[in-house]
């Protein structure tokens, strides 16, 4: 019989979390009242059910419903003290997930609007990880990410800001939304600003479009990590690339499934980009409208794809190292991957 133990106290680093995504449902109902904003109903079904909406963004239609959705949320973010109380309530959730470092991702051009403009939006955001940390323990930073349905110059503004703020928390950019529009390469210049600053290139690719949107990360982007990077399953060769050039791929398995990229848990190529020897890091992207946090996505491993607790661990150290932790954040976080697994399981 497997041993079993509780993968919500497997040591871990969460890579792959979109700020409004990462809010609370109570919370996000909360604001809406404070500030009498009517939530779409479909939203509101999703977070007093706990069940995800049901959307096929593999279609422009259904990414774009699900773009509203999180428009409406986002909408409901509007004073200092919201920030603040998101980023708290992101870092708890972690660390009863068992995570010991977060990168939470986000585009401070959405929040600009209300909180007076983008250099004081990122250093409210900047202001609340340093405290949040503090206050749970829990490592955090933040990827400043460029919208691709946007022109590639507000991307090199954006990289410029980042690169400003790069030894004040901000470790990473990336690239988001509807992978069909534009090219990666559109951005590369706003890429190479963010390389040349010293932070890690995480854009979104191999998500909704296929190996193709992976290698143009790659390439153009000169990606150390991939959101998502999913779909590389179909390209061998691909894989083996990434797992030559040791880029880790983001993965993110509820996601996946609620937005249609794949029908069921099952499904998500866990096992083939883990025996190809492509590194990952499990995320939950947006889990206020996908309904599962961190430790879920282990749970997924573990349930759907028969992983046991010494390729968990390995997950999760793979996790760890992909981050930007500091080494010897990175070195207590895979002691306690050991230990975790050292621990007689219940
Ligand atoms: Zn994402």
């Amino acid at each position: 019989m497997e041993r079993v133990r509780d993968v919500s106290e497997l040591p871990k680093a969460h890579l792959h979390l979109h700020f409004t995504g990462s809010m609370r449902p109570a919370t996000l109902l909360e604001l809406a009242d404070k500030y009498g904003v009517r939530l779409p109903e479909a939203l509101t079904d999703a977070l007093t059910s706990g069940e995800s909406p049901k959307l096929r963004a593999t279609d422009e239609r259904g990414w774009f419903r699900f773009q509203r959705l999180y428009d409406s949320a986002r909408s409901c973010l509007r004073q200092p003290e919201d920030i603040q109380r998101l980023v708290r309530e992101a870092a708890e959730e972690d660390l009863k997930d068992g995570s010991g470092w977060l990168e939470i991702q986000v585009d401070p051009t959405s929040y600009a609007p209300r909180l007076g403009g983008l250099i004081p939006t990122l250093e409210i955001i900047l202001d609340a990880v340093e405290t949040a940390s503090r206050d749970t323990g829990v490592g955090m930073r933040v990827l400043v990410a460029a919208n691709r349905m946007k022109h590639p110059l507000d991307a090199r503004t954006l990289a410029r800001l980042a690169v400003r703020y790069a030894d004040q928390g901000v470790v990473g950019f990336g690239l988001s939304n509807d992978e069909r529009r534009g090219m990666a390469r559109d951005f590369d210049r706003a890429f190479h600003i963010a390389r040349e600053g010293g932070l890690l290139s995480a854009p979104h690719g191999g998500e909704l479009t296929g190996p193709s949107s992976v290698r143009d990360c790659l390439d153009d982007l000169d990606a150390n990590r991939i959101g998502h990077g999913v779909r590389a399953a179909e390209d061998p060769r691909l894989l083996k690339r990434l797992a030559d050039r040791g880029v880790t791929c983001e993965v993110c398995p509820a996601s996946n499934v609620a937005l249609g990229v794949y029908e069921k848990p099952e499904d998500v190529p866990l096992r083939t980009l883990y025996e190809a020897g492509v590194p990952m890091a499990l995320g939950a992207d947006d889990p206020l409208l996908f309904g599962s946090r961190l430790a879920a996505q282990y749970e997924i491993a573990r349930q759907h794809h028969a992983f046991t607790d010494e390729e968990l661990a390995e997950l999760a150290r793979q996790s760890v190292r992909a981050s930007a932790a500091p080494e010897e954040v990175k070195g207590k976080l895979l002691a306690g991957v050991d230990d975790w697994l050292a621990q007689p399981a219940s």
